[in-house]
């Protein structure tokens, strides 16, 4: 079946690209990727086939850094690979701590650009926040993320890379099926994921390779503020859960929250929904929803809530997501006892519509909060940088 708004439904395996030092970043690179980079530098095939599988049994199963530490690949292969290809995840630059427990690293990518990543433990899980690019080109109001000027694109290896450094943080290697810290992972950190779509894909290809990183899907989910045109593809080639930012009921009050609604309106990102690969009652999708001061709050708003909801029979859950304030930000938030009437008239309405607690707002690791500070450096201090390291 053909998918709507598909321009090339075929996976192309992405050229390995080269590092300042010229050595090809294994992370990142899909399997048979792998495996033609091996044969590209000289192995003959069955070599390269062999080793393909060892690396990346290594890399995602036991969380190798170094070809020095696998010991089932033969020593003079170490040096031989170490000069052309590499292990590398994003550099930690900082670790903090909240007092609820969440940690937020600042990361650094080869290039000198930060970004953030969230790990947020709980009694039966823990969930690990991941960002998809560096700042966010989509300027939704109530978010810090959307101020940053500077925006790039991660690519798999930095996507996987935030995995893998959560696990070396947890001491979680190997990777283990059962009795695990990081359970889960969202798509919610920095940036749009739709909008970095090859990227996100191949990095959550490996978190759910079961002999890579091994998640299931049901534990991956993926936020989009609506990006229409990628979400048909999205379920196809990707498949994790769909978590939707709605976070208004009406055309002028999203339009004003959430520019990109100017350009795919509330009935749009419904129907797209609605027509979202695997959603059913088992799988529903999440649509989060900002509460914010005077603005989307009211009873008619959570009313209106319910009917849309309806008239596109989705099998939805609602998350109440109170407001996070930032240095600046335009919004206040709800009232708890406004946000508790608007949970309990959806609630009412037969749809679940659980109030998230705030995590980690001491360290500025909130929903919405994230942003670092390399934005506030200028375009050729960053160059500066790069060309030091
Ligand atoms: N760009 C994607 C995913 C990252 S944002 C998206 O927008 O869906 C993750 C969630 O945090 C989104 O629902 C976003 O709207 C919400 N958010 C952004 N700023 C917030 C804030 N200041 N307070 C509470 N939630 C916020
Ligand atoms: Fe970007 Fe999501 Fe923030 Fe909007 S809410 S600016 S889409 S990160």
């Amino acid at each position: 079946m053909p998918i709507p708004g598909l321009i090339d439904p075929v996976t192309v395996p992405r050229a390995a690209a080269a590092r300042a030092d010229g050595r090809i970043n294994l992370v990142g690179l899909p399997r048979e990727a792998i495996r033609a980079a091996l044969e590209e530098a000289g192995l003959d095939p069955s070599q390269a086939k062999l080793r393909a599988k060892q690396l990346w049994h290594q890399i995602y199963n036991r969380g190798a850094t170094a070809f020095a530490a696998m010991s089932d690949i033969a020593k003079p292969l170490h040096a031989w690979l170490d000069e052309r290809f590499a292990i590398a995840r994003p550099e930690v630059v900082e670790d903090q701590r909240s007092a609820d427990g969440t940690r937020k690293w600042l990361l650094r990518t080869a290039d000198a650009q930060d970004f953030e990543m969230v790990f947020i433990p709980d009694a039966d899980r823990g969930t690990l926040c991941v960002s998809s690019q560096v700042g966010c080109t989509l300027n939704c109001r109530f978010c810090h993320t959307g101020t940053m000027r500077l925006v790039r694109n991660l690519d798999a290896g930095e996507i996987v890379g935030q995995v893998m450094l959560a696990r070396d943080a947890l001491g979680e290697w190997p990777s283990r099926p059962e009795g695990r810290l990081l359970t889960n992972i969202v798509m919610m950190g920095m940036g749009e994921p739709l909008y970095n779509f090859e990227a996100v894909r191949d990095a959550l290809a490996i978190v759910m390779d079961r002999e890579g990183l091994g998640l299931s899907r049901r534990r991956i989910t993926l936020s989009t503020s609506g990006v229409v045109p990628m979400m048909a593809r999205a379920g196809e080639e990707i498949g994790v859960n769909l978590a939707v930012s709605l976070h208004a009921v009406t055309k002028e009050v999203r339009d004003e929250i959430v520019p990109l609604n100017r350009k795919y309106g509330i009935d749009e990102l419904l129907a797209a929904c609605a027509a979202y690969p695997g959603a059913n009652n088992a799988r529903r999708i999440t649509f989060e929803y900002v509460m914010l001061k005077g603005k989307n709050d009211s009873d008619a708003d959570a009313r209106e809530l319910v009917r849309l909801l309806r008239k596109y029979k989705l099998p939805a859950k609602v998350n109440l997501i109170p407001f996070n304030p930032w240095p600046g930000a335009p919004y206040e938030c709800s009232e708890p006892e406004r946000i508790a009437r608007f949970s309990a008239i959806v609630f009412e309405a037969g749809i679940s519509a659980p109030v998230r607690t705030p995590r980690g707002r001491d360290i500025g690791a909130a929903c919405g909060q994230l942003k670092t500070a390399s934005e506030k450096k200028s375009r050729a201090e960053l160059d500066r940088v790069a060309q030091a390291a």
